[in-house]
């Protein structure tokens, strides 16, 4: 029983603090460029091309952020 009230506490407190880092940050670096927006052909070292899953910002939406503005999206249009 205790063990049980320690992990429903851990598990709390992490997703308390992933949605109060999503808050905090909503983006991050991307993770196919590493956040400078283009990358490199992986058969031509040479060729530097924009980066298709970030847009060439080097940023993306967290998933947690991804969810939340999904939420309040269908939260507005229900109203
Ligand atoms: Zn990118």
């Amino acid at each position: 029983m205790k063990e049980t009230l320690i992990a429903v506490g851990v598990l709390l407190a992490w997703s308390l603090s992933y949605v109060l880092s999503c808050w905090v940050r909503p983006f991050r670096d991307c993770w196919v460029c590493d956040g400078k927006a283009h990358h490199r052909s992986a058969t031509n070292r040479k060729l530097s091309r924009p980066c298709r899953w970030c847009n060439a910002t080097g940023k993306r939406l967290r998933i947690g952020r991804r969810v939340w503005n999904r939420f309040a999206r269908v939260r507005s249009a229900a109203m």
